[in-house]
């Protein structure tokens, strides 16, 4: 949906949108929009929108698993961004997007109930063939001039291209995900990460009319390294856990500034899925076809980027098909862009990206510290903040400089 947006707002409003789904529902639990997205999304004019809903991150702070403070920084407009960073229940996301497309490129636009199953193409067109899932019938075929697969990390269309390639790397992590309705921790604007690589919850509040009324929807994940025996859960997100398996892992999670059980208790559904990924590909470029997004660059959910960075991804790509002279060199320049900046960020997601210092001080004190200063300096940690933000597009003076990637 960024895609079309973007597309529209380039100069090029004949898109359609073919989604499998029956309908576009706003489903789903918290996401932040890091702030080199968020920029994106301000430029197609949906800044107030999202500030309506969205909680605007004020710091990010990492614990230990005995819950001492490892590290804290400011995030968003605080820490010298020009854009804010949002956490926001990923269904307004979707809903503030899916209204927009309605205003702006009409209903018509949108084809829900439309799954891809094959496509070809000849020198002067694409051509996409779809079924509507739930009965296996056939709704139709598309003919374009670009068909952009932006059908996530299961994409059929990636298969198509490159039918060896296989499902997707488990890295063996198993996350459960929900949202809780609780009471507003430390600044009420607070991202929380606890624990090291193996065992951590990331928790944070996603809802701005929660806050308005004192209250706050906490958006947490809690994630444990499997025993090497144990089979990969289902690839599906809405596969719902039982509350009791993942109560008693994070039991000793309870800090003095959030009870994680009592975050477990109390959630009204809890989704199970494996951690995964891919490995990076030669190109996302097949003649008239490419890859956006978690089709083109899956990356463990580490640094909150998947999302984020297909953001950018459509950006760039709507720029290049409205600049370019042809539509080959705008996909070339396309994935000249992306293709390389993901594949760094996928293969720094795999080291643990910026929250290495918590596996530093695990490895370093696993029974706990007295002095933080002796288990881990704070130039070093500095440095790993520092250099994933420039691996992600977000180190803060360089996104407030660069040029906007709006062609008007
Ligand atoms: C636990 C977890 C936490 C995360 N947290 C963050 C975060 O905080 N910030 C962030 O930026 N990212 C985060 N991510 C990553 C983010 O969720 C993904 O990168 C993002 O959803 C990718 O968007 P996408 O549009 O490419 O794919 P998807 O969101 O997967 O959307 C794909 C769409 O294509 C449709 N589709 C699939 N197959 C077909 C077909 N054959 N035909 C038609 N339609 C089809 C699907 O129904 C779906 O609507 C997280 C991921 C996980 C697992």
């Amino acid at each position: 949906m960024t895609l079309a947006l973007s597309l529209f707002d380039a100069g090029l409003g004949d898109v359609e949108i073919y989604e499998s789904a029956g309908a576009i529902k706003e489903l789903g639990v918290g996401i932040n929009i890091l702030p080199h997205a968020v920029r994106e999304l301000s430029e197609l004019g949906l800044l107030d929108r999202l500030a309506s809903v969205a909680i605007p991150t004020g710091e990010l702070v990492y614990y230990s698993k005995h819950g001492q403070r490892i590290w804290g920084e400011p995030r968003g407009l605080a820490a010298g961004y020009k854009w804010p960073q949002f956490s926001i229940h990923r269904g307004e996301l979707i809903g503030i997007l899916h209204r927009t497309i309605l205003e702006r490129l009409g209903p018509a636009r949108v084809h829900t109930g439309h799954h891809l199953v094959g496509f070809g193409q000849d020198r002067d067109k694409a051509w996409a063939e779809f079924v509507d899932r739930a009965t296996n019938t056939p709704v139709g075929r598309a003919e374009v001039d670009v068909l952009v697969a932006c059908d996530g990390v299961h994409s059929t269309i990636r298969q198509l291209i490159y039918p060896n390639e296989g499902p997707p790397n488990w890295n063996g992590v198993t996350m459960w995900r929900a949202v809780t309705a609780g009471k507003p921790f430390l600044s009420g604007r607070t991202m929380v990460m606890a624990g090291h690589f193996g065992k951590r919850v990331v928790v944070y509040p996603i809802s701005r009319s929660h806050e308005a009324r004192g209250e706050a929807l906490i958006n947490w994940v809690a994630e444990l390294k499997n025993a090497p025996d144990q089979p990969m859960p289902r690839q599906d997100w809405e596969y719902i856990a039982k509350r009791e398996e993942v109560l008693a892992l994070f039991s000793p999670y309870v800090f003095d500034f959030l009870d994680v059980p009592a975050l477990i208790r109390s959630a009204e559904v809890i989704y199970k899925y494996p951690m995964v990924d891919r490995d990076a590909l030669p190109t996302w470029n097949y003649g008239r076809v490419t890859l956006l997004g978690d089709a083109a660059h899956p990356m463990f959910p580490v640094g909150s980027n998947g999302a984020s960075q297909a953001i950018l991804d459509a950006r760039v790509l709507a720029r290049e098909l409205a600049l370019q002279p042809s539509l080959e060199e705008a996909l070339m320049a396309y994935d000249a862009q992306r293709r390389p900046a993901t594949a760094a960020l996928v293969a720094a997601n795999r080291q643990v990206g910026p929250e290495q210092c918590m596996e530093l001080v695990e490895k370093r004190a696993p029974n706990g510290f007295q002095n933080l200063d002796e288990v881990i300096s704070r130039a070093e940690m500095e440095e790993i903040a520092r250099s994933y933000k420039r691996t992600a597009s977000f180190d803060p003076e360089i996104l407030n400089q660069r040029p906007s990637l709006s062609v008007r």
